[in-house]
């Protein structure tokens, strides 16, 4: 599942795809539930001679400022964007496609049709609910310090809480855990103040890891992380605990394992992760 990092390479390769001021000349939508909050008929009215303003990333989500609301478009599992020309035929999996006064189209696949396309009006109010953006200046020690109080629960399902830290998936939580040298079934009142700064400081950290290597790509199958241009990130190759499994630890040389917290393949050194 794309988390920030990718998101965030998407975005970024869109920017330099001189998207800006380009107009929507029609939206086309072969699979109606990838549309959330309108009938395909209404979204596609509402997408038509629109101008693309801005590209930007909150959260997971790629944020298009139109010239009247916003397009915001959530990858979820397996959603994928590419920009064609008007001679692409369709793909496999292509659900939705953006037909653009260049002649460019923007292309989304999606094998397993989690990923969302929305229209909204106020994007404001559909980002209210999201938590702290741990790459911008809004992410300091105090209000991150902050999220802590009150709340009784592990440390990794407080940080895949897209409501407290907005962003994180199961790779870089497992990652920012493993940097911070903290078990991820610790509780967060346990947790020192000493380990809270670490673990502060090691969110960016891993984040920024995978924006440089733009991205994650796991496995090798057509269902992974893809950027627009069709390439791997190349993050996979700098993890140090995901998936990583069976293997020494990059710091202690203990051998990594795996276990599940809150539902979800959890994958630490028990050894200097205390
Ligand atoms: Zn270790």
């Amino acid at each position: 599942m794309p988390e920030l990092p990718e998101v965030e390479t998407i975005v970024r390769e869109l920017h330099q795809s001189h998207l800006l001021g380009v107009q929507i000349v029609r939206a086309e939508v072969f699979w109606p539930r990838i549309i959330e909050g309108l009938l395909p008929q209404q979204f596609c009215d509402r997408m038509r001679n629109q101008t693309i303003l801005t590209v930007q990333r909150r959260a997971k989500y790629i944020h298009f400022g139109l010239s009247q609301g916003a397009l915001l478009i959530h990858l979820r599992m397996t959603g994928k964007l590419s920009l064609g020309d008007l001679k692409t035929p369709l793909k496999k999996h292509e659900h939705i496609r953006l037909v653009l006064s260049d002649q460019r189209v923007l292309i989304y696949e999606d094998q397993r049709k989690f990923g969302r396309f929305s229209f909204v009006e106020n994007v404001s109010q559909k980002f209210a609910k999201l938590g702290l953006e741990p790459l911008s200046d809004q992410f300091t020690f105090e209000a991150f310090l902050k999220l802590f109080e009150k709340r009784k629960t592990k440390i990794k399902p407080f940080l895949l809480n897209q409501s407290y830290i907005a962003g994180l998936g199961n790779i870089y939580v497992d990652e920012a855990l493993w940097e911070a040298r903290i078990h991820p079934e610790r509780k967060l009142e346990a947790l020192s103040r000493a380990e809270i700064r670490a673990l502060f400081q090691s969110i960016p950290l891993v984040l920024y890891r995978g924006v440089e290597n733009k991205g994650t790509s796991l496995g090798t199958h057509q269902s992974n992380y893809f950027n627009i241009s069709g390439e791997r990130g190349g993050n996979q190759y700098k993890l140090n605990v995901f998936r990583q499994e069976g293997k020494a630890c990059p710091r202690c040389r203990s051998l990594l394992i795996k276990i599940v917290v809150a539902q979800r393949g959890t994958h630490l050194c028990a050894n200097c992760q205390n």
